[in-house]
């Protein structure tokens, strides 16, 4: 099913991300994680692309699985390290396996880049561009965005301004990057409404289940890490059931507050836990069944 269907035809929707592993080996059991993920009825599971296109067979394969389980899949797609050839072939491989939803981004620059590399080989500089590639090939199609700011980004506003392009090459709609501070996003979604810009966007909330996720995310995402969550960490470092239960109720809170508050969509980085995304699914089902009733 197309997600733009599914956000249009519910009032909150809840939905993972899974990622594919590095090696082949690993393989057959992240498909499984993904299948067990499908049993809690998400309204969507999506799975990443490596970086710099590393794990790309496999993004499709288990987005496969998911759809074969009744599931709708979003394939991450980045431009990245690929020819126009490769992404058209990529897209046909999708299409053949029967993947609707792609979500189009651009990469980010890979650290083994040597000098003179040219890094876009299909003059794909941009999301915007794979955006436009596969709305023509009839996708529906997503975009990245970033409350805090794209790292790149000179401010708030060129940040905006730049997402603009994706916007109106056609994304149906838009995935936040992590964020720990629900009032980071309310201020985006201000800036975004300022702008012009109305597609559904869905919130990504990252559930901090170990304590040294938190200086892996503020590398990865540049997030700004509020008090109380900082304070979980320290004092739940040592002990992985307590910052489990600590982390799960975390991105619990910021969940019911972000419903409570008119988002509509919710996106659950599960990082391959089912256990995670089962528990949060535990405290928030009853919320959202009341919601879309
Ligand atoms: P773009 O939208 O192209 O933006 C990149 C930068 O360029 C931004 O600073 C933007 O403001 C600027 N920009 C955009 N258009 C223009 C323009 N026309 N002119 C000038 N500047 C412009 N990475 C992976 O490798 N695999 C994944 O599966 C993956 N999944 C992700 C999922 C989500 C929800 C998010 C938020 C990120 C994901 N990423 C993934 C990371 C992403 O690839 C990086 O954040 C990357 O640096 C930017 O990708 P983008 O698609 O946002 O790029």
């Amino acid at each position: 099913m197309r997600i733009a269907d599914i956000l249009n035809s519910k009032k909150v929707t809840l939905s993972f991300e899974v990622f594919p592993p590095k090696k082949k080996e690993a393989l057959e059991s992240i498909k499984k994680t993904a299948v067990s993920l499908t049993e809690l009825k998400p309204d969507f599971i999506s799975v990443t692309f490596g970086a710099g296109g590393t794990t790309k067979g496999y993004t499709a394969e288990i987005a496969e699985a998911i759809e074969e389980n009744g599931t709708a899949a979003l394939a991450h797609l980045t431009c990245v390290r690929s020819t126009t050839d490769a992404l058209k072939n990529t897209i046909d491989d999708l299409k053949t396996r029967n993947i609707k939803n792609v979500l189009a981004l651009r990469g980010d620059f890979p650290k083994d880049a040597v000098t003179g590399e040219n890094i876009f080989p299909s003059g794909y500089t941009h999301a915007s561009d794979l955006v436009k590639l596969l709305k023509q090939e009839g996708m529906c199609v997503g975009g990245a965005c970033y409350p805090e700011g794209h790292p790149e980004s000179r401010s708030h506003e060129a940040d905006i301004e730049q997402l603009k392009y994706k916007v109106e090459a056609g994304v149906d709609f838009l995935t936040t990057q992590m964020f720990f501070d629900n009032d980071m996003l309310y201020s985006f979604l201000y800036r975004l409404q300022s702008a012009g810009i109305h597609v559904p966007v869905l919130a990504g909330i990252m559930p901090i289940t170990n304590a040294n996720q938190v200086s892996r995310m503020i590398d990865l995402s540049n997030a700004y890490i509020p008090r109380k969550l900082l304070a979980i960490c320290d004092r739940f470092r040592d002990s992985p059931e307590a910052m489990m239960q600590a982390g799960i109720a975390y991105a619990t809170d910021q969940i019911i507050d972000l419903i409570s508050n008119g988002v509509r969509g919710i996106h659950i980085y599960t990082m391959n836990k089912p256990e995670i995304a089962r528990a949060i699914i535990h405290n928030v089902d009853d919320i959202i069944k009341a919601i879309n009733n």
